[in-house]
């Protein structure tokens, strides 16, 4: 399809689960047109991209997806010194770090003018994240277009935009409010706002950097969206609605050996190099290989979520009295640095023994291979943060969730996983969230439940899964929205 000189130029935001989807649109649009791509980034994440491109890529001489850095220096925001992702950032550092990307924009506007002058015409488009709304304005001043990614599902993303966009929200007699955009009938409980969102009034840091990179993004020519038409037709009426711009849903963008997965087919194996995890790969499978088929619940709050000290300790307990066996991703609690080191006390007094002595629980710290755990037969069960990546690998292999949702859009993809989807129960919601050990062995039974709720949950993850197959197929309608985007850019060129 198109010209094989056409050049789109892609702008993630600087987190792990924007930067791994915009890495594999680049491919998806890459292979189905012929097209440079350059994906601009701080210098850290290029070079994760680079990294990862080199072991994927059979040939690197000739890079048609094309890595351009972007200056940034975190301690000129009072971020600690080579701070260039959200990874290890408290809640006061995050949204200093967002207000801190916005000074992206100039070395982004050089980067696409050099493009022009080097080429000798703008690129057919320019695909930035949700969370750089000024790069419409960058994408008009150089006469080009600009569509706006969300990395994440369209109920989630809707949800999001819309809290930000009506503040204030104060919690009423009931607790429940109505959302501006969602049917009357869907009414979100004040406890699904974050703290700052339940404070935000248009006025405050988090507003000023929300409302005004929302408001830009509504600028831009359409939207894609990392979801399938057959996953969430709800949501995406709610999201078409709001937006009223093009959406093209070219999701999920799942890493094709999972997408490939079949239960007989024994757990994936490649997991992407982002971090070194805290077990090797190779350890994780031989532990899951030592217990029965769907037994295993595993538990992570994906890459930049922790939960607080008193919440660690009711889990660990709930845990233990459930008997069942699990894998669990640990990272310092709240409150505590993310890199510091291990420490006994956050736990039960020799809990990790115990659980090892037992073969009950592995117990990872800071960074598991998700994907090979996941796609391995014996694991049943997610306790998940409901980080929308998390989800969709999660139903991918057939495994129904606990959500445990902690921060950004996760309160909304929980909500739509338990009252549309009924493929997942909540534990708990937040940091506030109360955690009680019987709580947590009552929830772990009932999903892990062979009989009754819990096979009904999974049969549907599993049906989920299907459509998520049936979207990415050659002609599934993920890929046709991906060509329909290309399609209507290159008409789009006709008028700039
Ligand atoms: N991930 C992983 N190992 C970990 C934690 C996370 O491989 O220990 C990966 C996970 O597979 C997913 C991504 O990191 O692809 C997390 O993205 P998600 O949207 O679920 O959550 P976020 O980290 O953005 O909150």
């Amino acid at each position: 399809m198109g010209s094989q000189h056409e050049h789109i130029v892609m702008l993630p935001f600087m987190a792990q689960g924007h930067i791994i989807p915009f890495l594999a649109l680049a491919k998806q649009i890459q292979q189905r047109t012929g097209f440079t791509i350059t994906i601009a980034n701080t210098p850290l994440n290029v070079q994760y991209l680079r990294t990862t491109l080199s072991t994927t890529s059979n040939d690197s001489s000739q890079p048609s997806i094309r890595l351009a850095e972007l200056p940034f220096c975190g301690s000129d925001h009072g971020l600690p010194p080579h701070t260039e992702n959200t990874e290890s950032l408290s809640l006061q550092q995050f949204v200093t770090f967002f207000h801190a990307s916005n000074t992206l924009q100039a070395p982004f506007h050089s980067l696409v003018s050099g493009i022009i002058e080097k080429e000798g015409r703008p690129p057919l488009c320019i695909i930035s994240d949700v969370f750089f709304g000024w790069a419409t304005e960058v994408a008009k001043s150089l006469g080009t277009a600009n569509v706006t990614f969300t990395t994440g599902g369209a109920y989630g993303t809707a949800a999001y935009m819309s809290l930000w966009q009506n503040l204030p929200h104060r919690a009423t007699e009931s607790d429940y409010f109505a959302v501006p955009g969602f049917p009357d009938t869907c009414r979100f409980h004040i406890t699904q706002l974050h703290q700052y969102l339940r404070v935000a009034d248009g006025t405050d840091i988090w507003s000023r950097y929300f409302q005004p990179m929302l408001a830009n993004s509504l600028k831009s020519s359409g939207w894609l969206c990392n979801t399938a038409e057959e996953i969430e037709p709800q949501g995406l009426e709610i999201f078409r609605n709001y937006v009223k711009l093009p959406v093209w849903t070219i999701g999920p963008l799942l890493p094709p050996a999972l997408l490939n997965h079949s239960p007989s087919s024994g757990s994936i194996s490649g997991q992407r190099a982002w971090k070194v995890p805290g077990v090797s790969p190779e350890k994780c499978l031989e532990w899951l290989d030592k217990h029965p088929q769907s037994s295993v619940l595993y538990i992570s709050f994906g890459s930049q979520n922790t939960i607080s000290q008193s919440q660690m300790m009711e889990l660990a307990m709930g845990l233990e009295d459930s008997g069942k066996p699990f894998i669990w991703v640990i990272r310092p609690p709240v409150g505590f640095d993310i890199k510091c080191e291990f420490r006994a006390e956050w736990l039960p007094e020799k809990f990790e023994q115990r659980m090892a002595d037992r073969n009950q629980g592995l117990i990872v710290h800071n960074w598991a291979p998700q994907l090979e755990i996941l796609s391995h037969k014996s694991t049943g069960v997610f306790l998940s943060h409901c980080g929308w990546n998390s989800v969709m690998e999660s139903f991918c292999v057939g495994v129904p969730i606990i959500a445990w949702p902690l921060a950004a859009e996760q309160c909304y993809n929980s909500k739509m996983l338990v009252e549309d989807m009924g493929v997942a129960v909540e534990l708990t919601r937040g940091l506030q969230g109360a955690v009680v050990r019987k709580e947590v062995k009552r929830v772990i039974e009932l999903v892990m439940d062979s009989e009754g709720k819990g096979e009904e949950m999974k049969k549907k993850a599993a049906e989920i899964g299907e459509k998520i197959r049936d979207a990415m197929r050659e002609e599934g309608s993920s890929l046709k929205a991906v060509d329909d985007f290309v399609s209507t850019m290159l008409s789009k060129r006709q008028g700039y």
